[in-house]
């Protein structure tokens, strides 16, 4: 799960960093409002949740999460503040922050949010998902193929997971990489290859419909 934090003060930036990266979460730091919010607008697919501090240079949280939203980006955003005030709440809320933490806060208050956070992103989507004979239990994350079971790695029940919930499109090995661990470099890109041709193998090999599909030149979706 890739995770972009926000947050000019750059120690504090870096504890969440390091902490998150040691509970196996993939981090991307930003240091400013704009930065992030260009990232986001053009990158928002390889992110799973925003830590988004407030008063940033440049942009403010505020304005990041409201361009977000204006542009139809749905992604979990976590506000981190430093004030009290039930005004920059509610002004926060407002814009389509999902979520907020005053500093200074424990870490395992934030790592506690982000869980619930995620929880509720995905409990959004249905907790069956049926793509002609293949379903998936995205809470229980068991997947079944025309009636039978088939055990994925988690790695591959990503990539899977990745490729559903922006099926709109198809997703580069360079997203799906960024995706999953934060790099794109050309041997990352091959590993994707490696777990699509796995997941191809459990799922689409006995099967007449072909549900994972390569698009020329691009990269990989799913078939609905
Ligand atoms: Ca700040």
């Amino acid at each position: 799960m890739h995770i972009a934090v926000v947050e000019d003060e750059k120690k504090l930036a870096s504890i969440i960093k390091e902490g998150l990266e040691a509970e196996g979460y993939v981090v991307s730091l930003f240091h400013d409002g704009e930065t992030a919010e260009v990232e986001l607008l053009r990158n928002s697919v390889i992110y799973s949740l925003v830590i988004l501090d407030l008063m940033l240079p440049r942009k403010n949280g505020f304005e990041v999460c409201d361009a977000l939203r204006k542009n139809g980006i749905a992604l979990p955003i976590l506000i981190l503040t430093a004030r009290e005030s039930v005004e920059d709440k509610v002004r926060a809320l407002d814009s389509g922050a999902d979520d907020f933490l005053t500093k200074p806060f424990s870490f395992d208050e934030l790592l506690a949010r982000l869980r619930a956070l995620d929880r509720r992103s995905r409990g959004k989507t249905v907790d069956e998902i049926k793509i002609n004979t293949l379903s998936i239990q995205s809470n229980t994350r068991k997947v079944v193929r025309a009636g039978e079971d088939v055990l994925l790695t988690p790695t591959e029940y990503d990539v899977l997971k990745m490729l559903i919930e922006h099926s709109e499109r198809a997703l580069t090995r360079e997203e799906i990489s960024m995706g999953l661990w934060g790099s794109n470099e050309v041997s990352f890109s091959n590993v994707v290859d490696v777990h699509i041709s796995n997941l191809r193998k459990k799922i689409d090999d006995n099967h007449e419909y072909k549900i994972i599909r390569t698009v020329r030149g691009l990269g990989y979706t799913i078939q609905k």
